[in-house]
């Protein structure tokens, strides 16, 4: 029989992107889904999904929710913490599957990223784990690009600094990205030739200063700056997105011993796709052949990008990995400071590998489980 699936969150940036692959994937023929909304309840959905329920429900109705088999969130954080323990507590015993942090560090819960820790997935759903959740987004990009490095227990520490795209935070946050970047396009003015480029770039910097820049979600200028700054303050300096690098990858991989793993998380002025740039010290000293190799036969994904201009400026950027599920990662060379550290740099689309393609994957391992 048909699972029963109630998919909460497909309005939202990851939810969207999800519902587009399950589309293409045909996943919705092999379940019954039902759609939620937190504000649109009683509207049709505005998709067709071939004979599937048309009418959204209340993501709040706990009767509904609770008949379900699997539900599947890309909601929030706030409304997992609000609706989770609720079914829970009546003895809702259905799969929950999540994009939001919240459950992460829940000790009955799975983060899942199956390239990486399937057999680890598959042990705990048969052991009655009933909570999967889908990992950081930075954290499941940089194991899929680093994977094999890390099957092989080969790292003894990484440093990692990234550079976040404003559709991390969400679709308001990236909406005013671009109202961000036209208000500056409207204070352009290429016309008068008598103005030098600092000229304008005063002006535009005099501008992004006023009040009416739209900064409501972001609270200051991201377009032509940038934030080091993501997520709140939690201790030692640490941001919350800065603490997850360690604290989700060693769950993902559920080391015995702690791999350290610390960073500096930025978001800057890109639409879409997460890059990250690594520093990662060895237990030993590999030839960088040996490291190329390993990263590149740990999954079909992840590309090694050759350390050349050309390679470089064409394959390891946002706009080369849009909409795409490749890793590519390159800027591999050793460090003048040890023989053991080197540098890599890598890109991914944070919608696709980093939220909406871990929980496709587990939802389809559940059905055919
Ligand atoms: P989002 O775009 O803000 O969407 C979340 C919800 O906001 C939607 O489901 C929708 O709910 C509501 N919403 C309000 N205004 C909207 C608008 N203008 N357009 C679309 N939806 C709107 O959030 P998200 O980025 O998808 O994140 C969802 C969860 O995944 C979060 O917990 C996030 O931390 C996590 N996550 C995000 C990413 C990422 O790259 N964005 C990566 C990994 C994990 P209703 O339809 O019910 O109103």
């Amino acid at each position: 029989m048909m699972k029963d699936v109630g998919f909460i969150g497909w309005r939202g940036i990851v939810g969207s992107v999800l519902l587009k692959r399950m589309v293409k994937k045909k996943d919705f023929n092999s379940i019954n889904v039902i759609f939620f909304t937190t504000s649109q309840c009683g509207k049709i959905i505005p998709f067709s999904i071939k004979n599937k329920c048309k009418i959204l429900q209340d993501a709040y109705n706990i009767e509904i929710l609770s008949s379900l088999d699997i539900i599947i969130s890309c909601q929030g954080s706030e409304y997992t913490e609000k609706m989770y323990s609720k079914l829970r507590s009546i003895g809702w015993n259905g799969y929950w599957i999540d994009a939001s942090s919240y459950l992460r560090s829940f000790k009955k819960s799975v983060i899942v990223l199956d390239p990486i820790n399937l057999n680890f997935i598959k042990k705990k759903i048969d052991m009655g784990i009933k909570t999967f959740v889908g990992g950081n987004c930075t954290v499941s990009l940089m194991l899929m690009a680093l994977g094999g490095l890390f099957k092989n227990n080969l790292i003894e520490w990484l440093f990692v600094s990234t550079y976040q795209a404003a559709s991390g935070a969400g679709s308001s946050f990236m909406k005013e990205l671009l109202l961000q970047m036209k208000f500056i396009s409207k204070k352009l003015n290429f016309k008068n030739h008598s103005l030098s480029i600092l000229d304008i770039e005063k002006n535009i910097s005099k501008n992004i200063k006023n009040s009416d820049f739209p900064k409501k979600y972001f609270s200051v200028p991201l377009a032509g700056s940038l934030i080091p700054w993501i997520d709140k303050k939690v201790c030692n300096g640490q941001t919350k997105e800065e603490w997850k690098g360690q604290f989700e990858t060693n769950k993902i991989l559920n080391t015995k011993k702690i791999i350290p793993i610390d960073g500096v998380c930025v978001r800057i002025g890109t639409l879409r796709s997460h890059s990250q740039s690594f520093t990662i010290k060895l237990k030993q000293n590999l030839s960088l052949n040996n490291i190329k190799n390993i990263i590149q036969s740990n999954n079909k994904w992840v590309k090694v990008i050759s350390n050349n201009m050309d390679d470089t400026i064409n394959n390891l950027t946002p706009v080369a990995v849009n909409g795409k599920l490749d890793i590519p990662i390159g800027r591999i060379k050793k460090l003048n400071i040890d023989k053991n550290c080197f540098s890599a740099f890598s890109v991914g689309d944070q919608l696709l590998w980093g939220a909406a393609e871990p929980l496709r994957r587990m939802l389809k391992l559940l059905i055919n489980y």
